[in-house]
């Protein structure tokens, strides 16, 4: 289970704690409940969440008449699936196209790991039999061609670009045209993360958006965020201010195995309503998993 290995470090916090604070309690009470929010909060799980759940297993426990405190592990796991599933039925797999060119539009400040997720998805694709080619769109910031152009030689496939400081909508047009042209299944395109100006990079990702809805009806297929996980609150700003701007219809969620507090995938979905479709657990081309609240919450509890 990848998800057990990429957890460690929450798994060591939260899980860790939550099997303390049983051991510490027979009986379930006020007192229990107290810290079992306190260790919640701290994996950053959310306020919402936090008190949903609490609430939620409360009820249970008068239900199910729960007594021993070693019971109430289980009844845990499973409130935190539900309550992450919820029943909106946002759909956490991505939109891949049966016929023609499906385009991946991703978003995201820098640092956060946007290219190396560019990099792991393209392989995964690639792995699942599609044709993937890359669009380097992030033109602005330096050496961002260039660092595509390497997770492109990595994974295997073709990198459209131009010049830094080129207008992304042309790179983008350019990239639409050669996807097309190749029969590509699958183009995935990289865009610049300065959010020092909303308004500028408001009007760049319009720009670039109209240019390849024109080309291909439909598209972008998604436009993912990536966030780091390990920047906790930030993270959620970020991708604020970023669904102001844009239509986001997933997430990434990055270095969930450099963080111990986890529990942001809960809370980020529950604040923003958009799914986390992947998250990136390690830096290597097969450390980006599909996300999965059922093997989530095992990962940490198992
Ligand atoms: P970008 O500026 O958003 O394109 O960020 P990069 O893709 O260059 O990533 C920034 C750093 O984060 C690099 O050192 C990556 O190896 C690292 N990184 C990206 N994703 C992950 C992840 O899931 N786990 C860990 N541990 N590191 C990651």
């Amino acid at each position: 289970n990848k998800f057990r290995e990429g957890l460690t470090k929450t798994r060591d916090n939260f899980t860790a704690k939550v099997n303390d604070l049983v051991a510490r309690y027979r009986t379930v009470d006020e007192d229990f409940f107290e810290e079992l929010e306190e260790i919640l909060f701290q994996a950053d799980v959310g306020f919402d969440t936090v008190m949903k759940l609490v609430e939620e297993l409360k009820m249970e426990v008068k239900r199910q008449n729960i007594q021993d405190s070693k019971d109430i592990r289980s009844v845990i796991s499973q409130k935190l699936v539900e309550i992450y599933q919820g029943d909106d039925e946002l759909d956490a797999s991505l939109s891949i196209q049966e016929e023609g060119l499906t385009v991946v539009l991703f978003v995201g400040v820098n640092g956060v790991g946007k290219t190396t997720t560019i990099g792991k998805l393209a392989h995964q694709l690639k792995e699942d039999g599609k044709k993937v080619m890359l669009a380097a769109g992030d033109t602005f910031r330096a050496g961002a061609i260039e660092q595509l152009e390497v997770w492109g030689d990595r994974v295997g496939v073709d990198v459209i670009k131009q010049g830094e400081g080129s207008d992304p909508a042309a790179v983008m047009f350019d990239a639409v045209q050669s996807a097309k042209a190749r029969k590509a299944d699958v183009l995935i395109c990289d865009t610049a993360g300065r959010l020092q100006n909303k308004v500028n990079l408001m009007k760049e990702l319009e720009k670039v958006k109209r240019v390849i809805e024109r080309e291909v009806p439909g598209a972008p297929h998604e436009v993912l965020i990536a966030l780091d996980a390990t920047t906790g609150q930030n993270a959620m700003t970020q991708a604020k201010t970023f669904k102001e701007v844009t239509d986001v219809s997933g997430i990434v969620l990055t270095k969930l195995d450099g963080t111990a507090k986890g529990g942001i995938v809960l809370a980020i979905k529950q604040e923003l309503g958009i799914p986390v479709k992947y998250v990136g657990l390690g830096e290597q081309m097969d450390d980006l998993q599909p996300f999965d609240a059922e093997k989530y919450v095992y990962g940490l509890f198992s």
